[in-house]
């Protein structure tokens, strides 16, 4: 299994998961945040078209998660999996479409990988993020909740790369010249995860099979690379398992998981 990230953070989100078995090949696209040329743009920068894209999983309506995945899907004739909950909120984008419905606890099958979706706290309809295997890997992905749940927990356990948002570090949020609406919605237990209780989640999970680790959804204004790589670096205790983080130009070249 490999991954790869189009961009990561506020301004757009987009995540390549691709497994290989024999002579066939899956790379399902998690959320899409950037328009469609933008989108391109972005995946020939990973050595990919379109049409490598079997399927898009989406985790919730919010723009930089949502704003370009049916336009993508269209175009391309890509099906999408989302939850009921999030095609409320997005269904008049829907149209010609292929849509398939999913919820916490279900596993979908596309082509060579295993995703399943877990529920997660955030201030939309019925915000899931997802966990992907291909038989071999587990990669556990969470980006947008606002605190850590013992479920989140347990389904991230046992992963061998996890993508785990840093969003925010409390100090800078509280000071920075944010209005106070905002800040109670970032900082509040349906908003965003800051590096603090990252670092708490990544050390609560079961870590055995834990080898990569990448900070994502790095608030520009409230956050630094510095601070998310120091919260994860503490939570690991000095393990030999790698830490990077994710930007929103760039996201991250594909890491291999052998
Ligand atoms: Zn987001
Ligand atoms: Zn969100």
């Amino acid at each position: 299994m490999k991954f790869a990230s189009l961009g990561s953070g506020s301004e757009g989100n987009a995540l390549l998961i691709s497994a290989a078995s024999g002579i066939t090949r899956t790379t399902v696209m998690l959320d899409c945040g950037f328009g469609l040329r933008e989108c391109e743009r972005r995946l020939s920068r990973l050595g990919m078209v379109p049409t490598d894209i079997s399927g898009i999983v989406v985790t919730h309506e919010h723009q930089d998660h949502v704003g370009g995945v049916f336009k993508f899907a269209r175009r391309h004739r890509i099906p999408v999996w989302l939850s009921y909950g999030t095609y409320q909120a997005v269904r008049h984008d829907c149209n010609e479409v292929a849509l398939h419905f999913c919820r916490d606890g279900d596993q979908l099958v596309i082509g060579d990988l295993h995703l399943t979706p877990y529920t997660v706290p955030h201030d939309a309809r019925e915000p899931i993020q997802y966990c992907a295997n291909d038989g071999n890997f587990k990669l556990g992905v969470l980006t947008d909740a606002g605190q850590a749940t013992a479920h989140m927990v347990q389904a991230l356990s046992g992963c061998d790369a996890m993508m785990l948002e840093c969003n925010h570090d409390r100090g800078m949020l509280a000071n920075s010249n944010y209005p106070p609406s905002l800040k109670v919605r970032i900082g509040g237990a349906y908003g965003h995860l800051s590096n603090e209780t990252s670092a708490e989640i990544l050390n609560s999970v079961d870590r055995r099979r834990l080898k990569r680790v990448v900070g994502a959804h790095l608030s520009r204004q409230n956050n630094t690379p510095e601070l998310a790589r120091a919260a994860l670096d503490s939570a690991l205790g000095g393990s030999a398992t790698e830490v990077m983080i994710a930007c929103q130009d760039e996201g991250f070249d594909w890491i291999e998981l052998r």
